[in-house]
């Protein structure tokens, strides 16, 4: 209830910032558990220039981490809660392929995982995986797991979806209006462009634009916004690695010249074009992501080039359409959802580092449990600040 001395629509039960994957999730459980959310997106939607844009993304049970493997049968049946309150269809089983060579590290923690776990996941060797996935030539001898309820993410149809039903669930979507400031407080203050609007408690969850929001609130954490490439390469024979062939989704790891890995999905987007990439990218300031990079060296292109010769005997080995997206990197590549050490009624969730929409059912609800001060579904130890010691110091 707005009091009497403030206008009308400035008071609400919760502000999130951010209408990425992450902030709308988290306002649509505010709104759900009936909290007059106000959710505020600087640029108008839809747009193209954070990270949650485009068509697809994979969403796997496969993970190392059990702090993930954990939350993700949860976060599939909130996929397709959501696909049935939308009444539109999300997702797309594909199977995913883990490529890697036996005793290679980073290929034996994902398949230790598989193991432990005795879930989906099947182990397949060098046999195997020629008979069932003749179009994936890895190394001699690479073995595969395969997570066979694995697939795609229809990525802005699902933003859409959960966007409008927060909106049906009484929340209010302001977009084109950038937060400029935060006064924290019991009763805190949100400054946009356009106006200013109070509330008991505030999620940030603002992408790469993140560090920006937090530094003036004496947070300082270790998050990197990269430039990724979104490469898309030309199937040779039409219509042979869509949707609906037996083309899956795919991870090839430790590889000597990709580190961090390769991934790719079947032709959805663009007819009759795959989309493969590089799961790393170039620091950039997320306001200058589509400048191009002095020299505009692309080493990342070029590893895929050779990749996609070698490995992908299906596709023309030249890129035919190069996109930009964004990744917000932490240094261990696990999640931020955390309360403000010293503001306790400010929530953020940051950091996905380029695995967080399969994961963003689960993590909005997270963020709107930290929010109203309940004991968090799932622990948070994993995803806390305290692992950034100095990030502490700055604020305290
Ligand atoms: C190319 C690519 C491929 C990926 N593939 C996968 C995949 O296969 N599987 C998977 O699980 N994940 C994948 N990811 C990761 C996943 O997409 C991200 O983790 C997720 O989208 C992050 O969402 P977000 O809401 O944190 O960020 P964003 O989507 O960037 O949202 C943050 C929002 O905050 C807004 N904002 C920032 N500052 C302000 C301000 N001051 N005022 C108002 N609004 C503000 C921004 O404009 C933005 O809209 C991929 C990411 C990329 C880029």
């Amino acid at each position: 209830m707005a009091a009497a001395s403030e206008p009308h629509g400035t008071r609400y039960d919760a502000i999130v910032i951010g209408a990425g994957i992450q902030g709308s999730f988290a306002a649509y459980h505010l709104a759900e558990r009936g909290k007059d959310t106000l959710l505020l997106e600087q640029f108008l939607l839809p747009h193209s220039r954070g990270s949650s844009h485009g068509q697809s993304r994979i969403i796997r049970s496969a993970y190392p981490q059990q702090h993930y493997a954990r939350m993700m049968p949860e976060s599939y049946r909130l996929w397709q809660r959501l696909e049935a309150r939308a009444g539109t269809r999300l997702y797309r089983r594909t199977g995913l392929l883990v490529l890697g060579a036996p005793g290679e590290p980073e290929f034996e923690r994902w398949r230790r995982a598989a193991a432990r776990r005795r879930g989906p996941v099947e182990q397949l060797d060098a046999a195997a995986r020629r008979r069932r996935f003749p179009g994936f030539r890895p190394r001699d001898g690479g073995a595969a797991l395969w997570d066979g309820a694995a697939g795609l993410l229809h990525a802005d149809r699902a933003l859409r979806a959960v966007q409008e039903l927060f909106r049906r669930s009484g929340g209010t979507l302001r977009d084109g209006e950038k937060v400029l400031g935060i006064e924290p407080g019991a009763l805190l203050a949100v400054s946009t462009s356009a106006g200013r609007y109070r509330a008991p408690r505030l999620v940030i969850a603002a992408g790469a634009w993140s560090s920006q929001l937090l530094a003036p609130l004496g947070l300082r954490l270790p998050l990197q916004p990269l430039r990724v490439h979104v490469c898309y390469w030309k199937e040779k024979v039409p219509g042979s690695c869509g949707l609906d062939r037996p083309f899956p989704c795919f991870l090839a790891l430790g590889l000597p010249r990709a580190p961090h890995g390769i991934y790719g999905l079947p032709a959805c987007e663009y007819p009759g074009l795959v989309k493969v990439c590089y799961h790393h990218g170039s620091p950039v300031d997320p306001d200058q992501r589509d400048r191009p990079a002095p020299g505009d060296r692309r080493p990342d292109v070029a590893l895929l080039r050779r990749f996609v010769g070698c490995c992908l005997p299906g596709l023309e080995p030249e890129p035919a359409l190069l996109e930009t997206c964004l990744y917000t990197n932490t240094p261990d590549g696990d999640f931020i959802l955390d309360r403000h050490p010293k503001h306790s009624n400010i929530v953020i969730g940051a950091g996905f580092s380029g695995h967080g929409f399969k994961l963003a059912p689960v993590v909005g609800k997270l963020l709107c449990e930290l929010s109203l001060g309940e004991e968090p579904s799932y622990s948070t130890a994993p995803f806390s600040i305290s692992r950034f010691p100095g990030a502490l110091r700055a604020a305290l």
